[in-house]
């Protein structure tokens, strides 16, 4: 057995220190907005350098300047408001509430194809652009619905805007863009009779339909319990009630929060029944949520326990989660997020040459 493992980052680092003070003075008018964005290429240029120093094959720009995984794409919209949108829960009782949507018609602020073009400019290496869901942005539109701009027609505009979200950074030079899709377990909770996760993945696959011949091969799904401030918002969800779904969509890239479980055995086995063809499975090797460090060793020992279930042609390895997906995350220091990073890296290749 000759093939390697791919191994891949999920997106987010925690933002240095002198960032999220720039963040803050900027909002108060203490600095400008080109004093700002030139923290923001600071930081991406260091994060940058460190991805590259853990060996990572592939890598991103820590998602410096995204003001947050899911709402980057409307931040600053005329026809948003911060909140009023979805609630969500975390395990240790903090919320994060969503941005609600106005009026029509829904257009992006920012597509995710701007931070590639950026991030292009730091390194050689192949990097990975991670999008927000439409099923995600679908909860912006209100239960009350808005007056002259219908359901029918923001769920239209906004499969459009998703669709072109990923062309666009896979133009831009991204080899791999990820769709992040926590809230698949998140929908199980809300809506335990199954019935919101299958609108989910109905609503992920129309914008996979969009995309054009031969991008689809490059695009993948996160799934996750939710990783904010080590805590997550969908622990209790079973992964059964889920993992059926998910391999509905109609892209052959995985990424799946394991490492966390507490039964990542169970987890792993309720994958293997979706290995099939040219479908790569990642596995989270490494949890972010989790302050102690993963070693290589122990990273080594995941992969061959997952080799044993996956075979190695669909396996692939990740970390359960971005480690600051919300921009104010620092519960997660950026040493220990690359010590975690280049333990998955060390340990994938140690069980690749036990395995071949
Ligand atoms: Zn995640």
């Amino acid at each position: 057995m000759t093939s390697t493992i791919p191994t891949e980052p999920i997106g987010s680092i925690p933002r240095p220190s002198e960032l999220l003070q720039a963040v803050r003075d900027h909002a108060v008018g203490k600095i400008s907005l080109h004093t700002l964005e030139a923290a923001y290429d600071l930081a991406i240029e260091e994060t940058i350098r460190q991805f590259e120093a853990t060996g990572s094959p592939i890598i991103t720009d820590g998602e410096q300047s995204k003001p947050s995984f899911a709402t980057y794409p409307v931040a600053g919209g005329r026809n948003i408001v911060e909140s009023g949108g979805l609630v969500v829960t975390f395990s240790d009782r903090h919320v994060r509430t969503f941005p609600k949507l106005t009026s029509g018609p829904f257009r992006y602020q920012q597509y995710a194809s701007d931070y590639v073009k950026k991030a292009r400019g730091f390194t050689s290496l192949p990097l990975k652009q991670a999008v927000i869901s439409a099923s995600l942005l679908s909860t912006l539109y209100p239960e009350k619905s808005i007056h002259g701009y219908s359901r029918e027609a923001f769920t239209e505009d906004l499969i459009q805007e998703v669709a072109k979200d990923i062309s666009g950074s896979l133009t831009a030079g991204a080899e791999v863009v990820q769709v992040d899709f926590t809230e698949a377990p998140l929908a199980r909770k809300l809506d335990p009779s199954g019935k919101l996760l299958k609108e989910f993945v109905a609503i992920n696959n129309e914008v996979f339909s969009r995309l054009r011949p031969g991008e689809r091969e490059r695009v993948g799904v996160h799934v996750c319990k939710g990783g904010d401030w080590d805590s997550t918002h969908s622990g209790e969800v079973d992964y059964a009630k889920v993992i059926p779904e998910v391999f509905e969509l109609r892209v052959p890239r995985f990424y799946f929060a394991i490492a966390g479980e507490a039964d990542p055995d169970r987890t792993l086995k309720l994958l293997a029944d979706y290995v099939e063809g040219r479908r790569k499975i990642f596995v989270g090797v490494t949890d972010p949520i989790n302050n102690e460090q993963e070693t290589p060793e122990v990273v080594e020992r995941r992969v061959i326990k997952a080799a044993k279930l996956i075979d190695l042609k669909n396996l692939g390895t990740t970390d359960d989660c971005g480690f600051a997906p919300f921009g104010d995350d620092t519960s997660t220091t950026r040493e220990l997020a690359f010590a975690k990073i280049h333990a998955r890296v060390e340990g994938t290749r140690r069980a690749e040459r036990k395995l071949r």
